[in-house]
């Protein structure tokens, strides 16, 4: 549960740092008239996505959970020339959502909403990806980081959100249905496929982190 002085800094932190522009704002708000749970990332993170795009140079990137577009805009738009980005989404009424969103922030040409569940749609997809967020049902999370590793390369960054959960990783029976697949998610960042690390984060969306990793070359001890 989000404290009021978190909400309060990453507010602060979001005007005075982020500042997101009127696209990002459209997709919180239409999300928000269309009946769609909170669920998206806090700006400062969606910034964060943007800023990794960026920082490692990707040009293909593969998203799994679109929601309305908030984090995909993001990422969209730190793409250079000739990018894509390729995002998945179980829900058609929210795949809309977001390919309205998109195309007002100007990104249809250069994003792809893809719908139906992503372990159906995920064979259907080409790597090599430079960067893969996961950021959908936390039950198959283990699952999307193997498809990050057949649908990436040695160096692609991979970025799971709700890594923290809480902290109900220390004692998943407090939430069975989603705790157990995270700690499993986890568990495989830390072996020999990946090179990763976790940041807690608080903020509007309580007290949670995100992981951060890249793909390891078999011969990269
Ligand atoms: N990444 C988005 C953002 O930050 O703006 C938020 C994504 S939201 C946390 C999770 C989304 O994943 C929801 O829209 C949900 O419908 C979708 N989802 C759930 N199960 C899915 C599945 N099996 N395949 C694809 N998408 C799924």
């Amino acid at each position: 549960v989000a404290k009021p002085e978190w909400i309060d800094v990453e507010r602060w932190l979001t005007d005075t740092v982020v500042k997101p522009g009127p696209e990002h704002e459209r997709a919180l708000r239409t999300a928000v008239e269309r009946g769609m749970p909170p669920i998206e990332v806090q700006p400062t993170s969606g910034k964060l996505l943007a800023l990794l795009v960026r920082i490692s140079g990707a040009r293909r990137v593969l998203e799994i959970g679109t929601l309305a577009g908030f984090s995909s805009i993001w990422m969209g738009q730190a793409l250079p020339e000739g990018g894509h980005l390729d995002t998945l989404e179980y829900l058609p009424e929210h795949a809309g959502v977001a390919r309205e969103n998109l195309a007002a922030a100007g990104l249809a040409d250069r994003v792809t909403v893809h719908v139906g569940a992503a372990l159906d749609t995920l064979p259907s997809l080409s790597g090599p990806y430079d960067l893969v967020f996961i950021d959908a049902d936390k039950q198959n999370n283990v699952a999307y980081l193997e498809w990050a590793v057949r649908l990436g390369r040695p160096g692609t960054v991979v970025v799971l959100d709700n890594a923290v959960w809480e902290g109900t990783l220390l004692d998943p029976a407090q939430d069975e249905a989603n705790a157990p697949s995270i700690v499993s998610a986890l568990e495989l960042l830390g072996g020999s496929l990946f090179d990763a690390t976790v940041v807690q984060t608080a903020g509007s969306k309580g007290w949670d982190g995100f992981a951060l990793g890249v793909v390891r070359a078999q011969d990269d001890g």
